[in-house]
């Protein structure tokens, strides 16, 4: 089986609750257990989060969330145009923030790497950010439509 979907939203906070049902209403054919579930939607909401409060930082944009679905291989790209990233390898070790006055605890993209099976972020200072994340659902979800 193979979908795809791609969602534009502004970048507000209040659409990373959009985001997290769009995915778990996408994979729903999956037959997905709800800790797999739980996994995609936290990385999804880690990835829209951290586009709407560091990519945009207030200021208007908008965030797209592509996701295909290629037999039971989920593929996701959060896509902002926002500031980017300086130094991608420092932003994604555990703990590391740059915003510590906001409560930041600096495991967003430890999260997505624990949660999804592949994390890729490519940004551009200045022109913003694309986080890629794979999950394989084969392990555990049991199917029981016809493969088309
Ligand atoms: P937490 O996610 O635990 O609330 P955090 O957002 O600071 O804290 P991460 O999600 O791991 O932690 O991100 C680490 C750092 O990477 C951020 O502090 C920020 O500097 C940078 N960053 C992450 N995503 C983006 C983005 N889309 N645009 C610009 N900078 C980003
Ligand atoms: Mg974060």
């Amino acid at each position: 089986m193979r979908n795809e979907i791609k969602l534009e939203f502004d970048a507000i906070s209040v659409n990373e609750a959009f985001a997290r049902v769009a995915v778990a209403a996408f994979v729903t054919p999956l037959n997905p257990t709800i800790e797999e579930l739980a996994d995609v939607k936290t990385a999804v909401s880690e990835a829209v989060t951290n586009a709407v409060i560091h990519g945009y930082d207030g200021m208007e944009g908008k965030v797209t969330l592509h996701c295909t679905l290629q037999d039971k291989r989920l593929h996701i790209e959060v896509r902002d145009a926002g500031k980017g990233i300086e130094n991608v390898e420092q932003a994604m070790e555990p703990l590391f923030t740059t915003r510590p006055e906001l409560d930041r605890s600096g495991m967003g993209f430890s999260f997505m790497e624990a949660f999804m099976d592949r994390l890729v972020v490519e940004s551009t200072p200045g022109e913003g950010t694309l986080v890629m994340m794979e999950k394989d659902f084969a392990k555990t979800a049991c199917q029981t439509d016809e493969e088309e």
